[in-house]
């Protein structure tokens, strides 16, 4: 081999490397110009993706204050409607009460529309009772209970009072009995003459007209005993059956009439008149006969006469 082969196969070699290295250096700087540029888009792709971002969390943000804002406006308009419903309700509870308190007066007041003004009247020397009034219904007074073998009838509605009377006075060992209960007015006649047998004529034939107005009613009733025969006489006022009615007649509704030294009339402690449980207790607690008190004041008593 020559000298000058060597040299050229020197050069060659030269030459190859230099165009390696450049070959190799063209591709680094290539390869790197990619990654630059794929960085870029990649920072591109990101900013993008987080401006995105940035606009939904502010979406989602106002989308959470509205909806906010909607629940705090649904609470009040919940908080009102409760209010109107509980006005409602305060509304319809004063209008229920004023319903009751309108169907109280109407009921008092048909009680005392039902019940005859007759009932509570004080009959006096220029105030008789109508010779038509008669008691709507009658009940018959238990045979146990007569004095005499007559039938005797009360107004209906008295009689579960007078039957509790009865009944608690035989409990007590009181034999109480009715001589005399209601009367229509045809028995007139003959009920003065009878008066006029016991008292004789004058003073006390006033005195029976007054009581035969009460039996006309159908709530009046005299009492007896066997102690003093069954008769209608003031000696009855020194029985038991007499010191128990005083004490025990007015829890039955049942006032005497004609209390001993009354204003009026002659003492009758056998005549008893039905005018109510309330009336018959409150005259009873102030010590008061029944004709002393007004017209005025006994008619406020009617609506409750038999309750
Ligand atoms: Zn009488």
């Amino acid at each position: 081999m020559s000298n000058g082969l060597f040299i050229f196969s020197e050069r060659l070699l030269l030459l190859i490397a230099i165009l390696a290295t450049l070959v190799i250096g063209g591709y680094a700087v290539w390869q790197q110009n990619q990654l630059e540029a794929e960085l870029i888009a990649q920072d591109a792709a990101y900013s993008a993706s987080t401006t995105k971002l940035k606009q939904d969390k502010q979406e989602l943000q106002e989308q959470l204050s509205n909806v906010r804002d909607k629940v705090v406006s649904l609470n009040e308009k919940l908080e009102e409607a409760e209010n109107e419903l509980e006005d409602e309700r305060e509304r319809n509870n004063d209008l229920k009460e004023q319903v009751e308190e309108v169907t109280n007066s109407v009921g008092n007041l048909q009680k005392t529309v039902d019940t005859e003004p007759e009932l509570l009247k004080k009959y006096s020397r220029t105030f008789f009772l109508s010779e038509n009034y008669r008691p709507e219904s009658l009940a018959q007074i238990d045979d146990e209970y007569l004095a005499e073998d007559e039938s005797l009838t009360v107004d209906k509605r008295v009689w579960p009072y007078l039957e509790d009377l009865l009944a608690d006075a035989q409990d007590d060992g009181i034999n109480l009995l009715v001589t005399s209960a209601y009367r229509p007015f045809g028995q007139q006649a003959s009920l003065n003459q009878r008066y006029t047998r016991t008292f004789g004529e004058g003073a006390n034939q006033f005195s029976a007209q007054q009581g035969y107005s009460e039996h006309q009613l159908g709530t009046a009733v005299d009492f007896t005993t066997p102690n003093v025969n069954g008769k209608l006489t003031q000696e009855f006022a020194n029985t038991n059956a007499f010191a128990w009615l005083q004490d025990n007649a007015h829890k039955y509704g049942f006032i005497l009439s004609y209390p001993r030294g009354n204003q009026f009339y002659i003492f009758e402690p056998w005549h008893w008149r039905f005018v109510g449980e309330k009336l018959a207790e409150d005259l009873d607690d102030e010590g008061a006969n029944f004709y002393e008190w007004s017209q005025r004041r006994i008619d406020t008593y009617r609506a409750e006469m038999f309750d």
